[in-house]
C-alpha cells in the first residue's frame, strides 16, 4: 500500500499501526488536503471501523480529537487446515481471537466432506463468542497446498486429493463477505508477522513432511506471478553419498526428499532407529539421542545450504523455523546456522537472526485471521461505506 495513498483503507491502515492518531496527523503523513482527509474519516467513523476518544495534546490552539480503530466493529473467521486436523477461531479486527476450536479430520475425505465439518465448527465457534454469521466481514482459511490466491483454488496439491480446483471460497456462501484461502505456509508467515505494521523482510520456512518458504517483503506476504512464490521444497541439492534421491514430484535430488520429515523418517528406519514417525524421530533427538540428532543436524546442514543461497539472494533480517521438525530445535538449528553463517555473504549474514517459531501452533489460525482482516480492510473503501450506509455492523 502507498503510504502517500489518502484512500480509506490507507487511512485506516495509518490508524491502525499507529502511525497517525488524528486527522491532523494523517494529513501531514498523506499529503491530501485536510477536507479530503476529514471526509474520508467521517466515512469510516460512519463504518464503525474508527471512533473518536479524548484529546490529544495540543501544540497551539485547540487540541485533537484522537482516532482509534474499532477492532470491534465486526469479527473474522480463521481456518488452519491440516491434513489430520483443523482449528477454526473467530477472531475480532485486531485478531485478538474470540473462541476457537480444533477437530480431527482427514484431508483426503475430500473438499465438500471437510469443509462441511469447517462449516460446522465455525458456527459453533460463533455462538461460543454470542455472534452471528451477519457479523462475519471476512474468512481466512490456510491450507496444506498450492492455492491459485486470486480465486481461492488448490492447484494440484500433492497431498490433498480431490482438491484440484475446488472453489474454497464457495464453501463460505452463508457469510455473503470476501474469503481468502492460502497455502499453510504464506498463512503462517502472516501469523509470524503478528498484527499488521511491520516493514521487516522475513522468510519462514516451515520443515514438515515436506519444506515451503513464506517470504515476507516489507510486512507484506510476497507471492510471486501466479502464487507459487516460496516453494523451495523442489531446489535441487547434492544428494548425500552421491546416491541420487527420487521426489515425489518426479525429480531427483529435491530439497525435500533429502532433508525433509518424510526424508529423516525414512532415513532413521533405514539406520534401525525405533522410531514409526517423524515426530517420534524428533522427540528421540530432543532428548539427545546421538544417532537421531545427527540425522536432524544433517537435514538442518542440507536446509542451510539453499537457505545460505536464499539469504545472498534476498537478505532478510530475519528466518523463522516452523513446522513439525522444526520442533527439533537446538541440533536443526545448529546445522542451519553452520551453513548459513558460513556460506551467506558478510554483509547479508552479520545482522540476519535465526529462530523457532515461539508459537508455531498458533500462528496458522492467527495468519489466517490477519489475512481475512487485511483483506477485507483493504477492499474498496467503497464496500465499507456501502455496508456502513445499509447499517452499521455490529459485533457486540
Ligand atoms: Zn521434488
Amino acid at each position: 500500500m502507498a503510504t502517500t495513498s489518502a484512500s480509506a483503507s490507507a487511512l485506516l491502515h495509518h490508524v491502525r499501526t499507529g502511525r497517525a492518531r488524528s486527522r491532523a496527523e494523517l494529513v501531514a503523513l498523506t499529503g491530501s488536503s485536510r477536507n479530503t482527509v476529514s471526509a474520508r474519516v467521517d466515512q469510516l467513523i460512519a463504518a464503525n471501523l474508527l471512533e473518536e476518544g479524548g484529546r490529544g495534546w495540543s501544540t497551539g490552539g485547540r487540541p485533537p480529537t484522537l482516532l482509534r480503530f474499532n477492532s470491534r466493529a465486526g469479527c473474522v473467521l480463521a481456518v488452519d487446515l491440516g491434513v489430520t486436523s483443523v482449528d477454526v477461531a473467530v477472531t475480532d479486527l485486531s485478531a485478538e481471537i474470540l473462541a476457537t476450536v480444533g477437530h480431527p479430520i482427514d484431508i483426503a475425505d475430500g473438499p465438500e466432506a471437510v469443509l462441511a465439518e469447517v462449516d460446522r465448527l465455525a458456527q459453533v465457534v460463533l455462538a461460543e463468542a454470542g455472534l452471528t454469521p451477519a457479523d462475519v466481514c471476512a474468512v481466512g482459511v490456510g491450507v496444506p497446498g498450492p492455492v491459485e490466491f486470486s480465486t481461492g483454488r488448490p492447484v494440484h496439491p500433492p497431498i490433498m486429493p480431490g482438491w484440484h480446483d475446488h472453489p474454497i471460497p464457495s464453501a463460505f456462501g452463508r457469510y455473503d463477505c470476501p474469503v481468502f484461502a492460502d497455502n499453510d505456509v504464506n498463512v503462517m508467515a502472516l501469523g509470524e508477522m503478528g498484527i499488521a505494521g511491520s516493514t521487516e523482510d522475513v522468510l519462514v520456512i516451515k520443515v514438515g513432511t515436506g519444506i515451503g518458504c513464506g517470504i515476507v517483503v516489507d510486512g507484506q506476504v510476497y507471492r510471486g506471478a501466479q502464487g507459487s512464490a516460496g516453494d523451495i521444497g523442489h531446489i535441487s541439492v547434492p544428494p548425500p553419498h552421491g546416491v541420487p534421491v527420487l521426489c515425489r514430484c518426479g525429480n531427483e535430488n529435491c530439497l525435500e526428499a533429502i532433508a525433509g520429515g518424510g526424508a529423516l523418517l525414512r532415513d532413521a528406519l533405514a539406520a534401525g532407529l525405533p522410531v514409526t514417525t517423524t515426530r517420534e524421530l524428533v522427540q528421540l533427538a530432543a532428548h539427545g539421542d546421538g544417532p537421531a540428532l545427527e540425522l536432524v543436524r544433517n537435514a538442518g546442514r542440507t536446509i542451510g545450504t539453499v537457505l545460505a543461497s536464499l539469504v545472498n539472494f534476498f537478505n532478510p533480517h530475519r528466518i523463522v523455523m516452523t513446522g513439525g521438525v522444526a520442533q527439533a530445535g537446538p541440533p536443526l538449528l545448529a546445522g542451519i546456522r553452520e551453513a548459513v553463517y558460513g556460506r551467506s555473504l558478510p554483509l547479508a549474514a552479520r545482522a540476519l537472526d535465526i529462530s523457532v517459531s515461539a508459537a508455531p501452533d498458533l500462528s496458522g489460525r492467527l495468519g489466517a485471521a490477519l489475512m481475512a482482516i487485511e483483506g477485507f480492510l483493504d477492499e474498496d473503501a467503497a464496500y465499507q461505506v456501502a455496508r456502513a450506509g445499509a447499517g452499521a455492523p455490529t459485533a457486540r
